[in-house]
């Protein structure tokens, strides 16, 4: 963040400072801003002025007197401007309103019956009315659209070039979603960078700047934290874990056209037909689960889980995980490793065995300096990222026009 200026030049700067001192320290009084932004008195209560009267901010009761009246302490107003958040995966988008203080205002899961991606961009554009009318606000008042999506994702031209999960390729996501929403700017990020990016703002990986995330779905992923950024490589790709050679011959089949990746071994789905192969098929039915529909999450919640055969698959899966995290240990030396994604709902033996096999495979003094989690955000992990990346880039924006007409 930059310091503050008297210069009418950069009168723009002064409020977007103000603003964001406000959003980052308020509830605050006037003078503590002066003293923070080193903008003089003066200044301060014309921006304020200026900030309250557009409704971005509003008073919050009196501060300690430090001698004279009691000051009046300002914060920012919740509900000044929205930030619509999306979550891509295969056959689901996951849709929520926010406003600018981590108030989620509506979340809906939406199911996707197609994989083209007119489709999909077109429930995304029915998502943004029917929680635009949920959460009872106008949606001219939304800013910014953040959207998670899996695969190669360029962020700054809000391209998907390739997802073999939801069969894209070179998809210009960000411009059909902004069109759907009548011009609202879109932001494209990976789904595992956002959701880094969420563990390091609201979740584990608070206070850490080298951090792996580990989205253990059916596509397998990493984001990487390397001294508090997102390491992206030369393309932005990095973070491919799913994808490194597991089986060296004669593998299974991946998504992405290979045989032997990671993913086409321990990816939610191949992990799933493995239980399936294993448990018989009375054993479903005796939970009331239906073998061939069956879904992970369903069988993670059903007591079917606990069975001597699914916990012995959990134990396989934690131990072909730990080789992995092993591995991003003795390459990276992280402060914290994050479990997430589906697998990772299987919880503590799942972790137990993580933890064994990295003890077994990685240096001591890395292993001994990582620690291994899971994830405490669950599935909301690359919403919230996606919605700390908005808000980074609304806060940044000069004006916020929240008057414009209804856009959809
Ligand atoms: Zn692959």
């Amino acid at each position: 963040m930059w310091s503050g200026t008297n210069s009418k030049d950069l009168k723009i700067l002064n409020r977007i400072l103000v603003r964001n001192i406000i959003r980052r320290r308020g509830p605050i009084s006037r003078s503590e801003i002066a003293q923070e932004t080193g903008l003089t008195p003066s200044t301060v209560t014309v921006i304020t002025a200026e900030l309250l009267e557009a409704g971005v901010i509003k008073e919050a009761g009196h501060g300690e007197s430090t001698g004279g009246r009691r000051p009046v302490l300002l914060e920012l107003n919740p509900t000044a401007a929205h930030i619509f958040a999306v979550k891509l995966q295969r056959g689901e988008a996951t849709a929520a309103l926010f406003g600018l203080t981590c108030n989620l205002l509506a979340e809906r899961t939406y199911h996707l019956d197609t994989d083209a991606p007119e489709g999909v961009v077109e429930t995304i554009g029915r998502s943004f009315q029917e929680l635009a009318r949920e959460a009872d606000i106008d949606p001219g008042s939304v800013l910014l659209c953040g959207v998670a999506c899996p695969g190669l994702v360029c962020s700054e031209r809000g391209i998907v070039e390739r997802s073999s999960n939801l069969g894209w390729l070179k998809v210009p996501l960000g411009e059909m979603i902004r069109n759907r929403l009548g011009g609202i700017s879109v932001h494209v990020e990976n789904i595992s960078n956002a959701a880094a990016l969420a563990e390091k703002e609201f979740g584990l990986g608070k206070g850490y700047s080298d951090m792996v995330f580990v989205n253990l779905s059916v596509g397998v992923s990493a984001g990487i934290l390397v001294n508090g950024e997102i390491y992206g490589g030369v393309q932005g790709y990095a973070g491919e874990i799913g994808h490194v050679s597991f089986i060296p011959k004669d593998g299974p089949w991946c998504a992405c056209g290979r045989r032997g990746c990671f993913e086409a071994v321990c990816g939610a789905r191949a992990v799933l037909e493995r239980i399936k192969a294993r448990v018989p098929e009375e054993e479903f039915a005796r939970y009331g689960l239906s073998k061939d529909l069956v879904k992970l999450n369903e069988l993670i919640g059903s007591p079917l889980v606990d069975s001597p055969e699914v916990q012995r698959v959990v134990d396989e899966t934690g131990r072909a995980v730990g080789i992995l995290v092993a591995n991003l240990v003795n390459l990276l030396n992280p402060r914290i490793i994050i479990l997430g994604g589906e697998l990772s709902a299987f919880g503590k033996p799942l972790l137990r065995a993580v933890e064994e096999e990295v003890k077994l495979r990685s240096l001591e003094e890395m292993y001994n300096s990582t620690s291994i989690e899971l994830s405490n955000l669950r599935g909301s992990g690359p919403l919230m990222g996606v919605y700390a990346l908005a808000l980074e880039k609304v806060f940044s924006l000069e004006e916020w026009d929240v008057n414009v007409e209804l856009r959809v």
